[in-house]
């Protein structure tokens, strides 16, 4: 996809073969849920198990065009690990501020691949305010989400494969939303591939899924209101989701209403057990937040909702980096 992206013709990219994940048709949770066209784009199979793999290749590319001697980013585990093995990969240096409770196997994935990681008493945006104090000292280019174009850029391309690997624009798409740039990404890339003239103007109806005990955009959403306010003691599992205010989160509610789509809460429970069901009934390593997105549907379709077929759940990381877990259920 490299005519879409800010990759020159003859740049060789800053990767690590992220992307090309396979879209997966479940087939025993359809038929529970009586539905026929029902896939799960496992996002567990990119580089460092997740899709924050595709951003990172993208970002570190141009930044080190443009002239990147560091890196430095906050991160809930998974973008920190990505930017580790991405910087590794550029043979530039990386720093990190994650949250103090990070799990454990986040923080020994980010070390092994060298990044000096500092830890945040707070959440992911008082890390942020750090890592941004940091970039402002140091020169070291800040690749926090939405501080720079070129993240959300690389997440396109989980868009664009949809559309080639189901042969038509899915119905709806079932997105676990931290600071939206998933969401945000998908949703710029229809818009590109309608002005190509490869599809017309339908779109699927993007539905936002998070963990009730940090809900910015489902309050937002259901409120009727541009931005989000920020959830103050933000809890959740779901490590991934736990973005207690606005980062990308006008952007993300404007998607989801031009979709016509929805925003889900559920609870870390409901998540888990939709996690443990991706991999006893489908065999999908999915992690929480993925997880979430089957409680949500299963919540959308005890409820009556519509919802256009063919419909996605997005597995958006492996579910090995948040042990330890043996032993749990
Ligand atoms: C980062 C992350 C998310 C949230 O992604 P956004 O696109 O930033 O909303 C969801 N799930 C996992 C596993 C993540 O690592």
């Amino acid at each position: 996809y490299r005519e879409m992206l800010p990759i020159n013709r003859d740049e060789e990219p800053v990767s690590l073969g992220e992307g090309g994940t396979p879209l997966l048709a479940l087939e025993r949770i359809a038929r529970e849920l009586g539905l026929d066209a029902l896939y799960v784009k496992d996002e567990s199979q990119n580089p460092t198990g997740s899709f924050k793999a595709r951003g990172m290749s993208v970002a570190v590319t141009v930044a080190k065009r443009l002239g990147a001697k560091a890196f430095v980013a906050p991160s809930a585990g998974n973008a920190g690990g990505a930017l580790a093995a991405y910087g590794a990969r550029a043979g530039l240096p990386v720093r990190l501020y994650v949250p103090r409770d990070t799990p454990p196997l986040l923080i020994e994935e980010m070390n092994g691949y060298g990044a000096e990681v500092m830890f945040v008493d707070g959440l992911i945006d008082d890390a942020g305010r750090l890592a941004a104090e940091y970039a402002r000292q140091s020169g070291d280019f800040n690749v926090a989400t939405f501080r720079e174009p070129y993240r959300v850029e690389g997440k396109k391309t989980m868009a664009y494969e949809l559309v080639e690997q189901l042969g038509c624009v899915p119905g709806t798409i079932l997105y676990p939303t931290g600071g939206g740039t998933g969401l945000v990404a998908m949703w710029k890339a229809f818009g590109e591939l309608e002005r190509l003239g490869w599809i017309g103007g339908e779109r699927p109806l993007m539905i936002a899924v998070q963990s009730d005990g940090c809900a910015p955009i489902v309050t937002a959403f259901a409120r009727g209101d541009e931005s989000a306010t920020r959830v103050e003691n933000a809890a959740t599992r779901m490590w991934g989701l736990r973005v207690p205010g606005g980062i990308g989160d006008r952007l993300s509610l404007r998607a989801l209403r031009e979709s016509g789509g929805d925003a889900v809460a559920v609870s870390d429970d409901d998540a888990d057990t939709g996690m443990n069901d991706l991999h006893r009934l489908e065999g999908i390593d999915a992690t929480e937040e993925g997880g979430a997105t089957l409680a949500a549907l299963r919540r959308l379709r005890v409820g009556g909702a519509t919802l256009k077929r063919p419909i996605v759940l997005f597995n958006t990381g492996t579910s090995l980096k948040y042990a330890p877990r043996a032993g749990a259920k």
